[in-house]
């Protein structure tokens, strides 16, 4: 097992990854070993590829990749509920159960999240904690594909959970990548008017084939609040915005569009140290609710998995691509777009 070597995607530095050869990783007895069948890329690898991550970043060089399914070829001798051959999915963490945050039932605010990073890998060692509350079988139906949209899903419905959209309501969705998607499928199934304002007239469309209601392009900045306002219901601006763009502008932007008495949620996250302005009198007069929102707990990461078995979510739409894992560099590299859809990574 020690001698064994397999191919993994290193981190270096920002944007240093190398495809290399390291060991296999050895499991103790209540972890299991994971090869990957699908990897899928994600905004937060794109940020941790560009800049590093405070949280996933711990020691150089490091592993990465965090969306991902495979087939259990191992378990440990503790291990009960999976055997070699099952296939599975794997959230990127799971909390400690026994922390301040986790007594409140703040699970995604636990202070013992360990992140487990190295899906872009042919093995993954899983962790024991996550293996005792985050690991799942796959349902046959699924490939492994779709099952590792379930990461990303379970934050989106955190997100949404949170908002508490109701239907009839209107939902403005800042940001057209992947989870802006994500938030445009989840807003039509719970009822919503959805509008999408996003950059890349592709996936704007993507948005609409996703059934948006409005697609508008962030290009137009000047006018984009009057063009939103203008198709809400009398004129007053969306009842909920979701920010899942992850950039300052758009934070602030957010205030902007909601209408009074409205609900800001923020779900893209800014680089570290980032700071915005609000302007104080639309807020208190105006009486806007602002929060952020993060990850994911293991309710919505089981959640998720059955939306994507039950095929409440088109999942296919967010996926681009696919590409070998040596080929990495490719789809990691300097100029490629904020935001991009999903490529499939297959060791
Ligand atoms: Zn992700
Ligand atoms: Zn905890």
């Amino acid at each position: 097992m020690t001698t064994r070597k397999m191919q993994a995607a290193l981190w270096y530095g920002p944007e240093e990854i190398r495809v290399e050869q390291i060991d296999i990783p050895e499991i103790r007895p209540n972890e299991v070993l994971v090869k990957i069948g699908t990897a899928l890329t994600c905004g937060t690898d794109f940020k941790l590829f560009r800049r590093g991550h405070a949280l996933l970043v711990k020691n150089l060089p490091s592993p990465f990749g965090h969306e991902m399914s495979g087939t259990v070829v191992e378990a440990g001798s503790e291990i009960t509920r999976f055997k070699a051959g099952d296939r599975v999915v794997a959230a990127n963490s799971a909390p400690c159960g026994h922390c301040f945050f986790c007594k409140k039932e703040t699970w995604n605010l636990c202070e013992n999240l360990e992140f487990l990073n190295g899906a872009y890998a042919e093995y993954i060692r899983v962790p024991a904690q996550i293996v005792a509350k985050n690991l799942y079988h796959i349902p046959d139906s699924l490939s492994f594909r779709e099952a590792a949209l379930t990461e990303p899903l379970a934050c989106a419905l955190h997100c949404i959970e949170k908002v508490g959209l109701k239907a009839g309501e209107t939902l403005c969705v800042i940001g057209a990548g992947p989870c802006g998607l994500l938030f445009v499928q989840l807003g039509k199934l719970l009822g919503a008017r959805v509008i999408c304002v996003g950059r890349g007239d592709e996936k704007l469309q993507v948005a609409k084939k996703l059934g948006a209601d409005h697609i508008f392009s962030i290009l137009e900045e000047g006018v984009i609040r009057d063009r939103v306002r203008k198709v809400c219901p009398g004129g007053y601006g969306p009842d909920v915005v979701i920010e899942a763009a992850g950039q300052p502008a758009t934070w602030e932007m957010s205030t902007e569009l909601v209408r009074k008495g409205g609900r800001v949620w923020l779900y893209g996250g800014c680089s570290q140290g980032t700071k915005v302005t609000f302007d104080t009198h639309r807020i208190h007069y105006d009486e806007i609710c602002i929060s952020g929102v993060f990850h994911h707990t293991p309710t919505h990461f089981a959640r998720s998995l059955s939306y994507i078995a039950e095929k409440r979510i088109d999942v296919t739409h967010l996926i681009a691509g696919e590409r070998r894992l040596s080929e990495l560099n490719q789809v990691f590299c300097k100029n490629v777009p904020e935001n991009p859809l999903k490529i499939a990574i297959i060791p």
